[in-house]
């Protein structure tokens, strides 16, 4: 029997339960992995709230490391006793050891701790597929990113000085955005004050940036269409303070013929082949030491509530782990 936190009802941070499971043996493309860290995203509030409705009851989480302990019939990639990471669907991974689909769990090389591969991958995935896979990015382009000392934000902060490229953040308080800064943000602008968009215009000489790189959603939407140059891209991954409004096509038209994107990582690392090619990317990155994995927030797992409560008050920089 495993722990796994399971919600029986969509709600607040109180419907997450723990249960003590069965784990079973790894059917065929499966593997059965006992987790040594587990990754909090806020896509598992969104799971948990209902925004992403699920199929009750369910387990939550979708990113961790560990030992494979078992494999089914196909699975190559992976034997019993490797190290392993992932950022995989379906949900579950808050559990000491599950069984689950094998081709989006990712070898994970000696010289990354199982704490910094629970840390990194859905979110370094999320930014590997933002920089490279989603519009052409070169040096020198400009970028604004909301809640860039988040999780996503310091990873995307370091992987875009990295690449030469500018990239502006947004933050919500000074301490968050004096972290953006030092991760590598050439500048970042409290977005708790009204005029922010004014203030990323005065800092593109009043022509606006290529890309918004927008997780915040319903707070920030209509002031990142605002940042914009003529022909610039919005890039919509999340909704941290709520769903975005429907977007009327005029608008783009009239802000100056913008393009308008609303990816998810899953889409990226649907195929097998293409999920283990972005995720050497990322190693790469932080192997090399263009990227550190920073971990502001450790919970044991029996305290997963606290860790949704923690992230939804705004109350983290950086990644969140829970130990299971
Ligand atoms: P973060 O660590 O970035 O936490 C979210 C941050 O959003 C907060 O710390 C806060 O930073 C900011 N925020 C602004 N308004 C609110 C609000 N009303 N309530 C809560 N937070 C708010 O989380 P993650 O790194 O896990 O994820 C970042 C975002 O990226 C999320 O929206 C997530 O859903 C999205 N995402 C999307 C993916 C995709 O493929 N589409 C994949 C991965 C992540 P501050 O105080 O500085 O404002």
């Amino acid at each position: 029997m495993v722990k796994t936190v399971v919600i029986q009802a969509h709600g607040g941070p109180e419907v997450l339960e723990i249960e003590d499971r069965p784990v079973g043996e790894p059917g065929k493309g499966e593997i059965r992995i006992r987790h040594e860290a587990c990754g909090l995203n806020f896509i598992d509030v969104y799971q948990r709230d209902g925004l992403y409705p699920m199929t009750l009851p369910h387990a939550l989480g979708m990113e961790a490391a560990g030992v494979v302990e078992a494999v089914g019939e196909g699975v190559s990639h992976l034997k019993p006793g490797d190290r392993a990471a992932y950022a995989a669907q379906p949900p579950g991974s808050y559990a000491q050891a599950r069984v689950m689909p094998a081709a989006q769990v990712c070898p994970l090389p000696e010289g990354i701790a199982f704490e910094t591969g629970a840390a990194m991958m859905l979110k370094g995935l999320t930014v590997e597929y933002l920089f490279h896979r989603t519009v052409p990015l070169k040096a020198g382009d400009t970028v604004l990113f909301h809640a860039a000392a988040g999780g996503v934000g310091l990873i995307a902060c370091q992987w875009a000085r990295s690449e030469g490229i500018r990239l502006i953040g947004t933050a919500g308080s000074a301490e968050k955005c004096a972290l953006a800064k030092e991760h590598g943000a050439e500048e970042c602008i409290n977005y708790r004050d009204a005029d922010w968009p004014k203030t990323v215009r005065d800092l593109t000489d009043g022509r606006g940036v290529d890309v918004v790189m927008d997780s915040v959603g319903a707070a920030t939407f209509a002031g990142s269409i605002d940042c914009l140059r003529p022909v610039g891209m919005l890039i919509s991954f999340g909704n941290a303070s709520g769903k975005v409004p429907p977007v009327e096509p005029g608008l783009l038209a009239s802000k100056g013929s913008l393009q308008f994107t609303r990816p998810t990582l899953f889409t990226h690392i649907a195929e097998h082949a293409r999920c283990q090619e972005m995720a050497r990317h990322l190693f790469d990155k932080v192997l090399s030491g263009a990227v550190k994995i920073r971990i502001d927030q450790r919970f044991p797992l029996d305290q997963v509530a606290e860790a949704h409560r923690t992230l939804e008050a705004r109350k983290t920089t950086g990644s969140t782990i829970l130990q299971p």
